[in-house]
């Protein structure tokens, strides 16, 4: 059945899968196409636009995903987590003149919210986090765990000293890498495993004193896949000034250059059986899932682990299960409908946000342990069951049954949450689209002088300690941005040149520089086999099938 998405205009079509599940879930076919859906479901998933902000109710400042002018009350998590405050106190009738979704929002806008998205307790020396749990002396990170001393990044689990890393696990000591796993030492490097001591690689396995390599598997001293004797690769390295802004530069240009003329898988997937997506693990029967962990008979599910039999579901997982079109929500989520931020032990639930192990709850919003309500009102058993389907019915003659919430529910801007990295927006995109959007606006900083970025010495052996008084202006983007002690002992520890861009704009680069979360039909580079791949036909990376591409490595 071919359907027409409300909101793009696209054809698509609803699979027999598609409907098989919506038949299991008892909701009717969605009315946008799945990337759309995708796109506002990201949208409540802020893990990295933090803000200075007041709690509401203790009136001290701490570091929120929510900015201060959002109109529904927020509490640091501490406060949020204690028993001082009661959300059923919120609680309403459903008023069935009137759509649920006008209802709902005003409800969110009264019930607090939790402020910062921390496991209680287990933050050690690391305020400016979020999205995080089990983390010691680290600063502006996010959808982390398990970390020590790691600055600026996200994704980035079981590791120690990273910077400006992304989609890292256990590793250690590593600047400016993403997909990268038991690594060490590494700069520059993408989709490596087991790698250590080496520049700009990409692709390799097991290599150790690599420079602008590709495609390799346990090598040593290769520079631009070129073996070298240990003589000849220590005399080239020196003559590379890898230590210099400009001697980074220039061989980032001639990696790019040579990875150019080089096959690249077309996935990279690890481990599947019978499942289709990007940078997917462990999986099976999956329909594309991207950037996705030990999922099982999982649809369009977008960075979750530990996930069963779900579908349009994004942002945690976690020993979850029959989870549809929900965001921001998981650990141990059973049958859950339309939901956002709902974590930890909630079973049946349809279009709640921010309850915790809630059972058989519809319409509710910063609920614990309940059971049976709607509009965080309490209900019997069988009075519950009765205003449910009198609501469902309701909802469906305004049609809003089967639909995620409103955008305008968002309590987000698009370009502060995740969104933008699957699917970057103008400003005038998102607001066409119905998004909010933020301009940037930085506070002046207080320090002794500002440089720009471009009258930065060369290495960091010619910057004075001082450093850390002063701002720096973005080279791209003109925004000022601070260098931290930490930060300024690792590069001098690694003899790393001072970035010169601001830390979003090391982000936003190292993030969307990857391949995508679309699959694409193409031929095969060497045997022409179709293909289905992320790179999009006009690219100009040169693509194998994963017969072909192993041949070749191997
Ligand atoms: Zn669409
Ligand atoms: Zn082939």
């Amino acid at each position: 059945m071919a359907n027409t998405c409300v909101e793009c205009g696209i054809s698509w079509q609803v699979t027999p899968r598609d409907q098989a599940f919506y038949d299991r879930m008892s909701v009717p076919p969605p009315k946008s196409c799945a990337d759309c859906r995708l796109m506002r479901r990201l949208v409540e998933r802020n893990s990295r636009t933090l803000y200075k902000r007041k709690c509401d109710k203790t009136g001290k400042e701490f570091i929120s995903p929510y900015h201060p002018d959002r109109t529904f009350p927020v509490y640091a998590p501490a406060v949020w987590w204690e028993d001082g405050w009661d959300a059923m106190s919120y609680g309403r009738e459903v008023d069935f003149a009137r759509p649920f979704f006008d209802q709902f929002q005003e409800l969110l806008n009264a019930v607090p919210h939790q402020g910062q998205f921390v496991v209680g307790g287990t933050i050690q020396n690391s305020d400016y986090v979020n999205c995080a749990g089990y983390l010691k002396d680290c600063y502006l990170i996010a959808e982390v765990d398990y970390n020590e001393n790691c600055y600026y990044g996200n994704r980035l689990y079981h590791s120690k000293y990273l910077v400006d890393c992304s989609t890292c696990y256990d590793s250690e000591l590593c600047f400016e890498c993403i997909y990268c796993i038991k690594c060490y030492g590494l700069r520059h490097c993408r989709e490596c495993k087991n790698c250590s001591e080496s520049f700009f690689l990409d692709n390799c396995i097991g290599c150790k004193d690599c420079i602008g390599c590709i495609n390799q598997r346990q090598k040593q001293y290769m520079i631009l896949n070129k073996q070298l004797t240990k003589e000849e690769y220590e005399k080239q390295k020196a003559a590379l000034k890898l230590n210099t802004f400009d001697g980074l530069q220039a061989m980032r240009k001639k990696a790019d250059e040579l990875f150019l003329t080089q096959p690249r898988k077309p996935v990279q997937n690890e481990n599947n059986e019978n499942s289709t997506g990007n940078h997917l693990y462990d999986s099976k029967n999956c329909e594309e899932c991207y950037d996705s962990k030990d999922l099982e008979d999982c649809v369009r599910c977008v960075r979750v682990f530990s996930v069963k039999s779900s579908m349009d579901y994004n942002s945690w997982g976690d020993k979850s299960e029959l989870m549809y079109q929900c965001a921001a929500s998981g650990d141990k989520g059973y049958n859950l409908k339309f939901c956002t931020t709902c974590t930890t032990n909630n079973s049946n639930l349809d279009y709640c946000g921010h309850c915790t192990g809630c059972s058989d709850c519809f319409g509710c919003v910063g609920l614990r342990k309940k059971k049976f309500c709607i509009f965080n009102k309490q209900y019997s058993e069988s009075d519950y069951k009765n205003l449910r389907e009198k609501l469902i019915a309701h909802m469906k003659k305004s049609d809003e049954w089967g639909e995620y919430l409103p955008k305008q529910l968002c309590p987000f801007a698009y370009n502060e949450t995740i969104a933008m990295e699957y699917f970057p927006l103008t400003k005038q995109e998102a607001l066409k689209r119905g998004y909010a959007w933020r301009d940037v606006s930085d506070e002046k900083p207080n320090v002794t002088k500002v440089i720009p970025a471009m009258k930065l010495p060369q290495s960091i052996g010619d910057i004075p300690d001082d450093v850390i008084n002063w701002a720096v202006t973005c080279s791209v983007t003109g925004r000022p941005f601070r260098i931290i002690k930490q930060e300024l002992a690792f590069y001098r520890q690694w003899d790393l040149p001072l970035p010169r861009k601001h830390p979003d704009q090391r982000h936003w680069e190292r993030t969307t520089g990857r391949s995508g979360i679309k699959l694409f039909p193409r031929a095969c580079g060497k045997c022409s086999k179709q293909i289905q791949t992320t790179y999009a036909p006009e690219r100009p990376e040169i693509v194998y099938c994963e017969e072909c591409y192993l041949k070749e490595v191997y």
